[in-house]
């Protein structure tokens, strides 16, 4: 429950100080406000709103909602702060209510998929993290060749549900993990096959809380770049191609094996930190600068592939962060080539 807390504010140095110290403490506590000179009632007007902001911000979705939810419960480092609020709506209403409400109050939104692309502060995330995981978000259905998944479901169920249906088209993405809204967002895939030339619309919610849909000839596609930057993307439909079951689910297995073999995939504690810089691997540039197996606190370059990085239960965003930071100088430094980060920074 928020504790009620009186103010009492004569002059507007005090109303302005106060300012900035509501903002900060009103996620704990709501606000009896008052002044005693009548000029500043606008002012006070303003804030009180202000103040009153995180208990509109999420009534009536009480049962979707959690305060303080430690982030590295659901990131694929196991790592990343509190969020001030994790939302899992359970419908497209639901979630449509909560960024409107967010939008009206300027309250930070950030969308979370299975969290494999995402390096999140210790510090956690002041505002609002959704999640699309509950049922109305993970569907996949097919339909002759055309198969429509949920933005939060996993990839590797759509690929498995294609390949068992007979068809073909995104077998080659098999081991990225994820979820259909992370592999549209940064266009995933691995050498020249990307989830974009196989996506036929996408059903989006945009920052205004408003649905629209994404038609094939809207949707541009660049390496690990899409143009579907709206807020949400809810569901997504791609057109595949019929083949022999068995044949794909063969070379399916083969491609795993590959993937397995280079650390493409892979458990907990791994990331891919870094875009390829115009066709050369990142992997390569790191070990060109004689980086492989770099250690920084609870952080290291894996053996494996050195454009991933593997940590251990010691280790910090913070750790990974500055490893990141000394790969990018020095090959900076050395090669005159600025690695742009693949993983998302929050
Ligand atoms: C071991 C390992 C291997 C990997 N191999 C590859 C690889 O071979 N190729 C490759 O391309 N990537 C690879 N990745 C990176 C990662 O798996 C992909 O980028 C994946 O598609 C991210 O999906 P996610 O659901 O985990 O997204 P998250 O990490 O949760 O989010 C990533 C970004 O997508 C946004 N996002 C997530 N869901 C939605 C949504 N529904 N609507 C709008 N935005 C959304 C987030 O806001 C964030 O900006 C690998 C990662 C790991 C850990």
């Amino acid at each position: 429950m928020p504790m009620p807390v009186k103010l009492s504010l004569i002059s507007s140095e005090e109303v302005a100080s106060c300012l900035s110290f509501t903002l900060t403490v009103s996620n704990q506590a709501a606000y009896d406000l008052a002044c005693s000179d009548r000029k500043f009632e606008g002012l006070l007007d303003t804030l009180k709103a202000k103040c009153t902001r995180p208990m509109d911000l999420t009534s009536g979705l009480e049962h979707i909602v959690r305060r303080d939810e430690p982030l590295s419960r659901h990131t694929w480092f196991r790592m990343g702060g509190l969020a001030d609020y994790f939302v899992e709506p359970t419908t497209v209403d639901e979630l449509s209510v909560l960024v409107t409400r967010c939008g009206q109050n300027q309250v930070p939104i950030k969308l979370l998929g299975a969290g494999s692309n995402v390096l999140i502060s210790d510090d956690g995330f002041r505002g609002v993290v959704i999640r699309l995981a509950a049922p109305a978000f993970c569907s996949i259905e097919t339909d002759g060749c055309l198969v429509t998944a949920g933005g939060g479901a996993s990839l590797a169920h759509v690929i498995s549900t294609a390949v068992r249906e007979g068809l073909g088209g995104l077998e080659s993405l098999v081991g990225i993990p994820g979820t259909i809204g992370g592999a549209l967002h940064g266009n995933s895939g691995r050498q020249h096959a990307d989830i974009g030339p196989a996506t036929h619309g996408a059903k989006v919610l945009t920052r205004a809380g408003e649905v629209h849909w994404r038609s094939r000839d809207e949707l541009v596609f660049a390496y690990r770049q899409s143009s579907l930057d709206e807020l949400a993307i809810l569901e997504a439909q791609f057109q595949l191609e019929r083949a022999d079951s068995g044949e794909l689910t063969k070379q399916m297995q083969k491609l795993w094996i590959m993937a397995k073999s280079s650390q493409t995939t892979g458990d907990w504690g791994v990331g891919r930190m870094f875009k390829n810089s115009h066709g050369v691997r990142a992997a390569d540039l790191i070990e060109q600068v004689g980086m492989k197996g770099t250690q920084l606190g609870g952080a290291s370059i894996s053996d494996k592939n050195s454009n991933y990085v593997i940590v251990d239960s010691t280790a910090s965003s913070s750790d990974v962060l500055n490893l990141m930071e000394q790969i990018q100088e020095r090959i900076d430094l050395q090669l005159g080539i600025q690695l742009d980060r693949e993983i998302d920074v929050w």
